[in-house]
């Protein structure tokens, strides 16, 4: 266990957000979102489409500026500055070292075709994080063998199936060792009957007490892996509690009427 000065202060938090904003624009996508995930805390963002639930994982990790607002790892808060298009990093190391720590899955996989499963998950291990080549090449097989995928590793995505590649971007962002995995939508793009792989594996990253910012269209699986639900409405969070809440007794109308348009 490692103690920063940082770490004392906010012990817990793993991931906090404050008053994050963002616009397009004259449109306003996130009009002011603070949300704090503990260590090993599993949040999941529900809500309509269109209401920022990418844009707000897109700013946490700087592939989109956010207009205003903190983004603070484990109590260290991220330098910005104003830039052309909104906030950008102030130090571009200390911004290299927050994304090195966040893990994003996306709903369209994003692998390097022209490289193999295993060249895909030690591409960031070497080439960012600047480790030895073998160092790289045996954390990636342990993280393709946890996943699953121990037998593909010399596959190209395009010979997998679209679960196995969901998998393997999975392992991709697990080898970067992050501390906190965020996830848009990483069933959404997949067959129905390949769903349940890819939940399983997130299940028991969950499991394992990864601290994980969710967001998902599958509401079942939300209630059972969920330490607390978000559900955003305009890029406002409208209900937040644990899943029993949320789900069963929302204080908000349209909270309560999108979760039984989902069931
Ligand atoms: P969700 O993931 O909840 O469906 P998004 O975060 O993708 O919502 O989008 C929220 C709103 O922001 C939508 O109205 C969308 O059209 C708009 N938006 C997202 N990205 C951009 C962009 N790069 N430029 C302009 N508008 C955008
Ligand atoms: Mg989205």
């Amino acid at each position: 266990m490692t103690t920063t000065a940082a770490n004392s202060q906010h012990p817990a938090n793993s991931l906090e957000l404050r008053n994050l904003r963002k616009t397009f624009g004259s449109l306003e996508v996130l009009r002011g979102v603070s949300l704090s995930a503990q260590k090993g805390e599993v949040i999941s963002l529900i809500g309509a489409s269109g209401s920022g639930k990418s844009t707000l994982l897109r700013c946490v990790n700087l592939l989109e500026k956010p207009t205003a607002g903190d983004i603070i790892l484990d109590g260290e808060t991220l330098a910005l500055k104003t830039g052309k298009a909104g906030l950008e990093a102030a130090n571009r190391r200390q911004a290299e070292r927050f994304r090195s720590r966040l893990g994003m899955v996306f709903q369209s996989f994003n692998l390097w075709q022209h490289m193999t499963v295993l060249q895909n998950v030690m591409e960031g291990p070497l080439h960012v994080q600047k480790r030895p080549k073998s160092d790289a090449m045996a954390e990636a097989k342990t993280v393709l063998e946890r996943v699953g995928l121990g037998k593909k590793f010399d596959a190209y995505p395009a010979q997998l199936s679209g679960g196995q590649q969901q998998r393997a971007a999975i392992a991709r962002a697990l080898a970067m060792q992050p501390d906190v995995m965020l996830f848009d939508e990483p069933t959404s793009a997949l067959d129905p009957e390949l769903v349940g792989e890819v939940l399983n594996v997130i299940r028991e990253l969950a499991e394992e007490g990864r601290t994980m910012l969710l967001v998902t269209h599958e509401m079942r699986f939300a209630r059972e892996v969920s330490d607390r639900v978000i559900y955003l409405h305009n890029g406002i969070i409208e209900e937040e509690g644990p899943p029993s809440q949320v789900f069963d007794n929302p204080s908000s109308d349209r909270c309560r009427a999108f979760v039984s348009s989902i069931h």
